[in-house]
């Protein structure tokens, strides 16, 4: 079939999509008149209009915009949505609003870019861990990440970057949303995590007879260059590799350099060859410092840092990933969900030290990104990392740009994403009151667009 086929087929659709709908809103009409007065009519068809995907300029106005690329709150603020593209946005005064759009006014909330989580794992269950995981198959852990997408997506977070998926489950995910099969985020997705044979990123469980490894173990700088060469081939269009020992896995040593130098070197380079960034799971301080010497993009959780490593970051511009929300819910629910004895003692000295480690990089200017490490605690509760954010040591605006602009310039996607400006995609959130003076508000997002459509709005 042809794509000219598929457009013919979706006007028509779309034709008939829209009789029908002028049909129903004919015929309510008639209803309503004899039930209410003609204002009432004219609130429930503005609202029906702005729910619906054919409205094709929409003003949104609230009492607060948060300008990340400024670092400002903009009082009486309005964006104006064209299709899926932001054609204007700042201080109602300050922008010619169209006459002829529909309206969402929001009132006392605050609106802001949609919400961008660098680490998650949308086909990890959090209620599964350790030898729990066996049981779960691919298929059923794609489909798992059908129901984690939309949660995500409603909690505010419009863009993930997905760090690890076996099968190329990601993969799947990624297509079924931007075919509009099922609803989720923008996808930036690893595949398999490369890492060493008996490392972080394989599969200890099973004794030797068993052969179980996992598909991203790759040994040596060919064969790391070679996995990345496959990973590309299936869909993947970031990568993750593991350069040192994890709290999750059995028999790593959480602050044990995995990968060397020279094998990182070969790994971050052939993905840079390629035009992918790199992200990479690192705990121990010379595997943190290696990763950034050999050129990664970002350095994932970075629990054991020193001052060299801070500077290293500094210097090359690499970008922090500290999930310190998810060290809250490993020692208060991972037991149940079936986490190993030796992971919670290792999450018992790490995540304190990480949290300390947090604040040292905030206050040294590090450039850092929201990643959460969802997957390990449920989808949706990605938020509860701001509060946090802003009790070790962020300023407000500091957390909202670590979710917003920063990640899009790791991404290098800043020139549609990120945030409020001209030009950029139409993904849009708020907040209902003043997240600046309350991050936990950051927890309950109430509208949320993504790409111009609306995928949740509160009632208001
Ligand atoms: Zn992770």
């Amino acid at each position: 079939m042809t794509h000219a086929h598929f457009i013919n087929k979706d006007k028509q659709a779309l034709e008939r999509a829209l009789k029908t709908i002028t049909i129903i809103i004919e015929v309510n009409i008639v209803n309503w008149i004899s039930r209410f007065s003609k204002q009432s009519v004219a609130i429930a068809l503005s609202t029906f209009i702005t729910s619906t995907a054919w409205a094709e300029t929409i003003v949104i106005t609230a009492d607060r915009l948060v300008d990340v690329t400024n670092g400002n709150v903009i009082k009486n603020a309005a964006v104006v949505v064209d299709d899926n593209i932001i054609t204007a946005a700042g201080a109602v005064a300050s922008i010619s609003l169209p006459t002829d759009a529909a309206r969402i006014d929001l009132g006392d909330s605050t609106l802001m870019p949609g919400l961008m989580d660098m680490h998650v794992h949308l086909t990890s269950d959090a209620t599964r861990h350790g030898y729990k995981r066996l049981e779960v198959s691919l298929p059923r852990a794609a489909i798992t990440g059908v129901k984690h997408a939309k949660a995500t997506l409603e909690a505010g977070f419009t863009t993930v970057r997905n760090v690890g998926a076996p099968g190329f489950a990601d993969v799947a995910l990624r297509d079924a949303i931007n075919a509009g099969d099922v609803e989720g985020p923008r996808m930036f997705v690893a595949g398999p995590s490369l890492g060493v044979t008996g490392g972080h990123c394989d599969s200890n469980l099973l004794p030797y007879e068993y052969d179980n490894y996992s598909e991203g173990v790759a040994d040596g700088p060919w064969e790391v260059r070679k996995t990345v060469r496959r990973n590309i081939k299936y869909g993947a269009t970031v990568i993750k590799f593991c350069a040192t020992g994890g709290v999750l896995s059995k028999g790593t040593k959480v602050g044990a350099q995995q990968y060397t130098f020279e094998e990182m070197k070969a790994l971050i380079d052939e993905a840079h060859l390629r035009g992918l960034t790199v992200a990479t799971h690192a705990h121990g301080t010379s595997g943190i410092k290696d990763a950034i010497k050999a050129g990664v993009d970002s350095v994932e959780h970075v629990s054991l840092l020193d001052d060299e490593a801070i500077a290293l970051a500094k210097e090359n511009g690499t970008y922090f990933s500290m999930d310190i929300y998810v060290t809250e819910y490993i020692l208060g629910e991972g037991e149940k969900a079936g986490i190993l004895e030796e992971s919670l003692n290792k999450e018992r000295i790490v995540g304190k030290t990480q949290r300390e480690n947090f604040k040292k990089a905030v206050n040294a200017g590090v450039n850092m990104v929201f990643g959460s490490d969802a997957g390990v605690y449920p989808h949706g509760d990605n938020p509860k990392q701001f509060a946090r954010m802003v009790k070790f040591g962020m300023t407000p605006m500091q957390a909202i740009q670590a979710a917003t602009i920063n990640p899009a310039r790791l991404l290098k996607q800043e020139a549609t994403l990120g945030s409020l400006d001209k030009g950029k995609f139409a993904d849009i959130v708020a907040v209902p009151g003043n997240p600046m003076e309350d991050m936990s508000l950051m927890e309950n997002v109430g509208f949320v667009m993504k790409d111009g459509s609306i995928v949740k709005q509160y009632a208001m």
